[in-house]
């Protein structure tokens, strides 16, 4: 099978477990305020972190889902508003900060652009509608595949944010596939905002785990957040071990799935014109299936007949390309896609 659901396929290589069985460890719930007592590989691996974001401190947490809350409840309450958009993964997928039983905020919307970055102009006022106390953006954007927002954008964003006493939360769970595409370094995407958090356990091939970056006092907050939750860990030096090896070792590599997605999409639009190919910025590419007539549940069953996994997300269906992808298997998922949609021309009925 070409397993393109998600990067978060991706599995860890044995030179990255071995880090594991090497790694310095101790209760990371038992750390000093002056970073003695806890777990020194966690520690080496937020050091890492908050260095590669350009931020004062950084937290490692067991899931990008619990640090985005993190970052969320740390400043706003039950009923506090704060801006998103409709597509955020945030709303769209994790719920947890909006939703009735937990966080309960509540959203507002601003809108995307062409590109799919928010649109400042929206922002502004919305912010001075709503009193909103939190902007979340998301880099890259996952559901509108993989798109990325300019640090020149950013910083127009959290111009208009903290002139009304608003905080900037960037979900960068892909954030090193944002920066590979811009050619920018991480840390200039970071600059602008309060708060960042990127996913070890996607494209950089980590078996678990995130980070948290931004300013020392908003990370103290977010450490006490974290405790409530339930992801204070205790030697967590075995998931940070692989996460640093993988901050070492995988991020110059991004570029590659990049590569492979194009070359797929390419050879996809190429060939047939019944399914639309939203160009990849990244290392996700979607398939726009309206024009074809094929449902999106049958179109991907029929994939899977041909020895291919894609994922279904609003609209669309999404391919992602990661470490566990060639170029070989790109572009024999090409031809898969192909002949899917193909089949799916000719009218033929259910699966
Ligand atoms: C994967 C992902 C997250 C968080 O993921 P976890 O599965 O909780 O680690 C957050 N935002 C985006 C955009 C993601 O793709």
């Amino acid at each position: 099978m070409i397993d393109l659901r998600s990067d978060t396929v991706t599995m860890p290589s044995r030179e990255m477990l071995e880090t594991a069985l090497w790694a310095r460890l101790g209760d990371d719930g038992r750390r000093r305020a002056d970073r003695t007592g806890g777990d020194p590989t966690v520690d080496r691996l937020e050091q890492l972190a908050a260095d590669l974001t350009g931020k004062e401190d950084a937290l490692f947490f067991p899931t990008g889902t619990m640090a985005n809350t993190a970052a969320l409840s740390s400043a706003c309450g039950p009923g506090d508003r704060v801006l998103i958009d409709p597509l955020l993964h945030m709303y769209v997928s994790e719920k947890v900060a909006f939703h009735p039983q937990f966080l309960r905020l509540e959203p507002v919307f601003y809108r995307l652009d062409g590109d799919h970055m928010p649109d400042v102009a929206d922002i502004r006022d919305k912010l001075e509608q709503t009193g909103a106390k939190m902007i979340c953006v998301e880099n890259t954007h996952n559901f509108s595949g993989g798109s990325c927002t300019t640090p020149q954008r950013l910083a127009e964003v959290a111009e208009a944010a903290h002139q009304r006493g608003a905080l900037v939360h960037m979900d960068g769970a892909r954030l090193f596939n944002a920066a590979t595409a811009l050619g920018v370094e991480a840390r200039e995407l970071c600059r602008p905002v309060d708060t960042v958090m990127f996913c070890l356990s996607k494209g950089l091939g980590a078996p678990a785990g995130s980070l948290l970056c931004g300013g020392a006092e908003r990370i103290a907050a977010c450490r006490e957040q974290r405790k409530l939750l339930g992801g204070g860990m205790r030697q967590s030096g075995v998931l940070a071990a692989p996460g640093i090896h993988a901050l070492e070792h995988n991020r110059q590599r991004l570029a590659e799935d990049h590569d492979n997605a194009r070359a797929f999409a390419q050879a996809v639009a190429a060939a047939v014109k019944s399914v639309r190919v939203v160009e990849p910025r990244t290392n996700i590419v979607l398939l726009d299936l309206a024009e074809s007539g094929i449902d999106g549940k049958v179109f991907s069953a029929r994939l899977e007949e041909r020895g291919v996994l894609a994922h279904l997300v609003p609209g669309h269906v999404r391919l992602t390309f990661h470490l566990g992808i060639s170029r070989e298997d790109a572009m024999e998922a090409a031809r898969a896609v192909i002949e899917t949609a193909e089949g799916g021309a000719h009218g033929t009925g259910g699966v």
